[in-house]
């Protein structure tokens, strides 16, 4: 069987040093907000570019913590507009609505999958201040048109760059491109964990020490709370293993990116529609290889009887979703249609060069 994703052999190679870390942890006796957390936080901004980075204890969180920083330094006030990606991963448009800001859906390119700036330039109103730019499968969603509209129209860019870690438009990094970013370390990401994790990056100095004190109960000096914050960490064991993987992230990156070029070079079935290769400047790390075809099912289970695992990101459209029956009548055709197509195959550095013809094979003869 080929697994869509074999998170045990992706992490057996960083076992001894994963072990290592557990026990300076064990041996510590500082469980918390210590020297892993700095360090990896110290790390992960040089790595991105970025002034600030600040852990949080996972990818919604840290979504949710810069739109509450913005809120509460006045960037954004309750009820403006923030336009986010249709197709997005509903955890983007829950951090919008969590905060009693407005999501405003927005169809994407079908070309990228990432957010139109057609689409974006028709829903924009006096009421939009922000969008929450999703760099989603792990391509860079970025222009010198996005930007041009953004300036124009005064509108914060917050990055959800949960998936495309390591993912640059020209010399910057996805991180680096907007106001502020939120990633996630979920296992399943491009740099995972082995647990829940997060964090924020930044080059605003006062968005990322509110981002830290809400994390923190909203105290910045033990038992002073200047606002009314939760607790959301980076946990000091997370924070060690992310810091044993980061080194490898950028040539693992690479690694999906061969295999993506093989998938796309190999993949001749006209029944499938492939992804691109950005021609723009900007750099895929490929956290998903998406196809599309009008017959999804038959191919999932097609590839299923040949050992080969695929996955759905994602099936139900967030607008379709009983959580937002308030939009459930609303209708975005391309959004819709991306969603009864997708079909994911496996993508990770760890596949072999056997199992990716193997794949390439299968979905050429179905
Ligand atoms: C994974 C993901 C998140 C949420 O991350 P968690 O760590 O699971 O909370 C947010 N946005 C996108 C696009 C994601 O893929």
């Amino acid at each position: 069987m080929i697994k869509f994703l074999d998170l045990q052999q992706i992490n057996a190679r960083h076992r001894d040093a994963l072990i290592q870390k557990s026990t300076e942890l064990i041996d510590s006796g500082w469980y918390i907000q210590g020297k892993m957390v700095t360090d990896f936080e110290q790390e992960l901004a040089a790595y991105i570019g970025t002034k600030h980075a600040v852990g949080v204890a996972n990818g919604l969180d840290a979504l949710i913590l810069i739109l509450r920083a913005c809120l509460q330094l006045g960037y954004l006030k309750p009820g403006d507009e923030v336009l986010v990606p249709a197709n997005t991963y509903i955890a983007s448009i829950l951090a919008i609505s969590e905060n009693g800001l407005v999501p405003v859906l927005v169809e994407p390119d079908p070309g990228t999958y990432n957010i139109s700036c057609v689409e974006l330039q028709k829903s924009i109103t006096s009421g939009t201040k922000a969008i929450l730019n999703v760099h989603l499968y792990g391509r860079a969603s970025w222009s010198e048109e996005l930007e041009d509209l953004l300036e124009r129209h005064k509108l914060l860019c917050i990055e959800d760059n949960a998936q495309a870690i390591g993912a640059h438009f020209g010399a910057r990094k996805t991180g680096n491109l907007g106001l502020a970013s939120g990633f996630s370390f979920y296992p399943g990401k491009n740099l995972g964990c082995l647990g829940d994790g997060g964090a924020v990056t930044t080059n605003d100095d006062e968005l990322a020490r509110m981002v830290r004190v809400l994390g923190n109960y909203g105290s910045q000096k033990k038992y002073q709370n200047l606002v009314k914050g939760v607790n959301s960490r980076l946990d000091e064991l997370q924070a060690g293993y992310l810091s044993v993987k980061l080194p490898f992230l950028d040539a693992e990156n690479e690694v999906r990116r061969n295999i993506a070029r093989r998938y796309i070079n190999g993949i001749t079935n006209p029944k499938i529609h492939l992804p691109e290769i950005p021609v723009d400047g900007s750099e895929h790390v490929w956290h998903l290889f998406v196809v599309r075809t009008k017959e999804r099912s038959k191919l999932q289970e097609y590839l299923l009887e040949k050992g080969i695992q695929t996955m759905i990101h994602y099936p139900i459209p967030p607008h379709k979703q009983e959580a937002y029956s308030e939009w459930n009548e609303l209708s975005f055709p391309l959004t819709e249609s991306i969603h009864e197509e997708v079909l994911s195959l496996p993508m990770s550095h760890i596949l072999t060069d056997l199992e990716v013809e193997t794949i390439i094979g299968a979905v050429n003869s179905f």
